[in-house]
């Protein structure tokens, strides 16, 4: 190594890295069992992007009308176009409604019905009586402020409970000992120390990594790095060709116009004002799910029916509904409308455009957090001590296509039970071995080789690269020869890690070094996507491929996996899990997916 760092030790039960919604929900509940637990965060817990959340969170209160957990799993089921594991669905319906009156009980400060009761709005893909009945109003949501409202609390809730939270901590990578987890390397951003952090079980919590793309609505924060401490680690990827593209982000800007607009009764319409969505969707119209709104608008698009002066986008209009009730429902999103796109949201329709705004795919786990990979022939074999909640997580509910609003109950319920099964198995103050010589060095060993780094290329060349690259060639509309090209460029791009040239050479608030940390992170996550899309030989949720236009449940019935290593790429499957919990609810068998 070039350079002696010191380091300074630290021990606990569980270090959870990630300070989001579901690093917050683990952390607070770990500590709740009585054990030690760390969180370490690279931003202020209340800055983790799920603050950004606006719509709502999905539970079955049946506020608003009737409804049933078992209506939540038929809508999530087949909103994952039966690519999401059923057993792990059913645990994420069925505990939704306890979630979110913990969450009531923790002080989110949910809008109300007339009653008192937690106001519920509609959503994409949210129907009642198992999809034959109409739209279910299920989404509870406080404002357009849900994500903010819940972060706030269950921050609280975590210095209740006694977390030692770490913040601007960067963590680099994993301590793995003989392929279990013991730790975290991380570096303290503000004095450029470095920190190791030994304990039984390290918790992913780190979010999506929307940013490999050009165009995202997620925070610029939002780079993959448990997904790429995993791959470092030899974990495996889990179904990452399914990014969701959101139908309404602001044309140009890409910041995120709720779907609650739609459900609080916005439509879309096409340069000849036509409401377009009646034609691809005649019953669900501008609330289908959002893979099938955001193809929609493409095709349009395509087809020369885009709005404004290159015709590339779409109007979205609220003009209609009562400004009262946008003030009361939507005050958020009339802000953002006037600041991103200087439209006044009761005269005139916002421009808006199909926009990465959520990662379907990512570090595999079963229902209980316990991160698994396919060993010996073993498709469920769990990584001893590893964990993964929340968008970093592919768990996977969300299957091929995440419903609006299913993500915020996916961190809080499998926060929870990350932190239930880590409370189940460890012991407090049961002893730890001692780390190998050397456990740091990997780590270290990165970060040192960044820091000198002389190469041709910025780090925001790169990266400008990969973003543009994921964008054309991993989008809403994908053949064989996009997706060929796509392999070859993104395979170019991270050939280029190699000449990376960094000018700030100090420990302390180098920003061009963390930069190029994420960039690490993210392009093996880059490479993965493009490879997995290329090979799924089918159309199924999120990923339509024009060369396979059809779902082929035959053979494609299956998990993607992927692992990187220097460069190179290997793929296999795991089976999905066609079978449920508990007896109140059988397996929902394959239909075509029309809304
Ligand atoms: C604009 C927007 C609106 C959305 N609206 C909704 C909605 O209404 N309903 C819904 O269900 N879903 C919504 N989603 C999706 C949902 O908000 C996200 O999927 C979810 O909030 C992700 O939470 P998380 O806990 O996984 O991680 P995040 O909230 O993304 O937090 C990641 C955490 O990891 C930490 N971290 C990352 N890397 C490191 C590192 N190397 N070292 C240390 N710490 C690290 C960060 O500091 C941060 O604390 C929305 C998403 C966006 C972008």
């Amino acid at each position: 190594m070039a350079e002696a760092y010191k380091i300074i030790d630290h021990t606990y039960d569980a270090v959870v890295v990630g300070a989001g919604g579901s690093g917050l929900r683990a952390a607070m509940g770990i500590a709740e069992t009585g054990l030690k637990v760390a969180c370490i965060t690279k931003v202020f817990p209340t800055r983790s992007h799920t603050v950004a959340a606006q719509g709502g969170i999905a539970a079955s209160l049946g506020n608003m009308g009737p409804d049933h957990w078992q209506w939540h799993m038929y809508d999530t089921v087949k909103g994952s176009d039966w690519l999401g594991d059923q057993d792990a669905i059913e645990y994420l319906c069925r505990e939704a409604p306890k979630a979110v009156y913990e969450l009531e009980h923790f002080g989110v400060p949910f809008s109300r019905t007339e009653e008192g009761k937690i106001y519920q709005r509609a959503f994409g893909g949210m129907t009642q009586n198992m999809g034959d009945g109409p739209p279910a109003q299920r989404t509870c949501a406080a404002a357009d402020r849900t994500g903010h409202a819940m972060l706030h609390a269950l921050y609280q809730q975590s210095l209740k409970h006694d977390t030692d939270f770490y913040i601007e901590y960067f963590a680099i990578d994993l301590i793995m000992v003989d392929g279990a987890c013991k730790g975290v390397i991380a570096l303290n951003m503000e004095d450029g120390s470095i920190h190791r952090f030994r304990s039984h079980s390290v918790v992913l919590a780190t979010g999506g990594y929307g940013r490999c793309y050009f165009s995202a609505t997620s925070a610029h924060t939002s780079t993959g790095d448990g997904g790429g401490m995993a791959i470092r680690a030899g974990v495996p990827m889990q179904d990452m060709e399914f990014v969701q593209f959101h139908p309404t982000g602001i044309y140009g800007a890409g910041v995120l116009i709720t779907e609650g607009a739609r459900g609080e009764g916005g439509y879309l319409t096409n340069a000849q004002g036509e409401r377009f969505m009646e034609r691809y969707a005649p019953s669900a119209k501008d609330l289908a799910s959002r893979d099938v709104v955001s193809r929609s608008m493409a095709m349009e698009i395509r087809e020369g029916r885009g709005v404004g002066a290159e015709g590339d986008h779409i109007n979205l209009h609220l003009n209609h509904i009562d400004p009262a009730v946008l003030h009361e429902r939507l005050p958020g999103i009339s802000e953002t409308a006037k600041i991103f796109a200087g439209v006044d949201v009761t005269k005139e329709p916002i421009p808006v455009t199909p926009t990465v705004h959520y990662n379907m795919g990512g570090i595999p786990t079963n229902y209980h957090g316990e991160v698994v990979t396919l060993k010996d022939g073993d498709p469920d074999s769990v990584v001893q001590g590893l964990f993964a909640v929340g968008e970093a997580a592919c768990v996977s509910v969300h299957g091929a296509n995440r419903l609006g609003s299913n993500s915020l109950i996916d961190l809080v319920v499998f926060g929870r039970a990350t932190a239930h099964r880590v409370g189940a198995t460890i012991k407090p103050f049961t002893s730890h071995a001692p780390l190998p010589k050397g456990s740091a060095d990997f780590a270290l060993g990165r970060l040192d080789g960044y820091r000198h780094s002389k190469g041709g290329s910025p780090t925001a060349a790169v990266r400008g690269a990969m973003q543009k690259t994921m964008q054309a060639n991993a989008g809403v509309f994908r053949t064989s020869e996009v997706l060929e090209e796509g392999q070859r460029k993104i395979d170019a791009v991270y050939q280029q890690m190699a000449d990376i040239g960094i000018a700030d050479r100090s420990m302390v608030f180098n920003t061009d070094l963390i930069e190029t940390m994420e960039l690490d992170n993210m392009i093996g996550q880059a490479v993965l996507t493009m490879h997995m899309a290329a090979s799924r030989h089918e159309s199924r949720g999120a990923h339509m491929h024009e060369d396979f236009p059809k779902r082929d449940d035959e053979t494609w019935m299956k998990h993607s996996l992927g692992w990187f290593r220097d460069g190179s790429v290997r793929l296999d499957t795991r089976p999905v899990h066609s079978y449920t919990l508990s007896d109140e609810i059988a397996y929902i068998k394959p239909k075509a997916r029309v809304y």
